[in-house]
């Protein structure tokens, strides 16, 4: 083949090449062990003598020609991968976005409400450990020995003598009561521990007890203190009323009741036709409870309460299966958009 015809028809085909695997082939087709170019330079010594060193010129030019064609195409098609790449890949920084904001679970909420409340009244928080002494769980709050509550069936021991998962947040009263001297004006929000499990009743549930404890503390304070908590609380006008009650660390005690915040009185099933829903427990510290962390009962008077916030939140936000707090279901937690 004419060294001319040769020149044109790798041109056309290195030009018409449009990936590095297509390349790889054209070079091979030429400049391979057995490709065109290469025959070429084989046949240099069939050549007639006298046209042997023109032609000798001539057909390695065309080789160093063909290196160069490949070489050059080759940079042109990773150039032309990489642009695409990049367009490929490329983002507007610029865009808003629609963001994912969180939001709290409904528990927090409804804690961080009753939290609010209290401290707009004066009240300040505290904290107690979730595996209790026996002693501040039970023995301090004038629990004596052989009340059910102890029992195995209803509480959860753990393998250390004396050591509980705390059944109420109220052992944190006899650990303020130890470490503060009155005027005492707490809440204590935390976890509790029971062996109950049904759709009202989670193992683990959450309480806020509160604690005061000053000079001239009388029923009416307790009664008011609840009341416009509750009222808060609710957001509405409730009716609220107290009933007696026994607690062993409490004298007198009481359970308080609000108006059916579903059926505003009329009888529903949460109420179960009452009217009336039971919403927290409460009454005057009991002296034995002073006694035991010892506070002066001629000078100092005191009232306490406790209530589950699960309860309060199921009747708030009107959820009926405690199981739904704790499932961590999206499609529920995302009812809860306050943030
Ligand atoms: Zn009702």
């Amino acid at each position: 083949m004419d060294i001319k015809d040769l020149e044109e028809e790798l041109k056309k085909e290195v030009l018409g090449v449009k990936t590095l695997q297509e390349l790889q082939q054209v070079k091979a087709k030429y400049l391979g062990k057995e490709g065109k170019i290469s025959s070429a330079i084989a046949n240099i010594k069939k050549v007639l003598p006298e046209e042997r060193r023109d032609y000798g010129l001539r057909v390695n030019k065309l080789k160093e020609y063909a290196e160069e064609l490949i070489r050059q195409k080759e940079e042109e098609i990773k150039r032309l991968e990489l642009q695409e790449k990049l367009a490929k890949e490329w983002m507007d920084l610029s865009v808003p976005l629609e963001p994912a904001y969180g939001t709290y679970h409904p528990l927090t909420q409804t804690l961080k409400r009753i939290e609010e409340i209290f401290l707009s009244m004066g009240f300040s928080l505290m904290e107690g450990p979730e595996i209790e002494l026996e002693e501040y769980n039970f023995d301090m709050l004038n629990i004596p020995k052989d009340h059910p509550a102890r029992d195995m069936q209803d509480t959860f021991y753990v393998n250390k003598e004396g050591y509980l998962l705390r059944t109420h947040t109220s052992p944190v009263q006899i650990r303020t009561m130890l470490s503060q001297k009155p005027p005492i004006y707490i809440i204590a929000p935390g976890r509790v521990y029971r062996r109950d499990d049904d759709p009202t009743h989670s193992p683990m549930f959450h309480q806020v007890e509160g604690l005061v404890v000053d000079k001239d503390i009388s029923f009416g304070h307790m009664k008011y203190t609840i009341e416009v908590f509750l009222r808060e609380f609710f957001e509405e006008d409730v009716p609220v009323r107290f009933r007696a009650s026994y607690f062993p660390f409490t004298e007198p005690s009481a359970e308080v009741d609000i108006g059916c915040v579903i059926c505003k009185g009329e009888g529903c099933r949460v109420c179960k036709g009452t009217g009336w829903l039971e919403v927290m427990g409460c009454g005057m510290v009991h002296p034995n409870v002073f006694k035991a962390c010892g506070i002066d009962l001629e000078t100092y008077q005191g009232f306490a309460f406790g209530m589950g916030v699960e309860r309060l939140s199921m009747l708030y936000f009107g959820i009926d299966n405690i199981k739904l707090f704790f499932e961590n279901d999206l499609r529920f937690l995302k009812e809860f958009p306050k943030c």
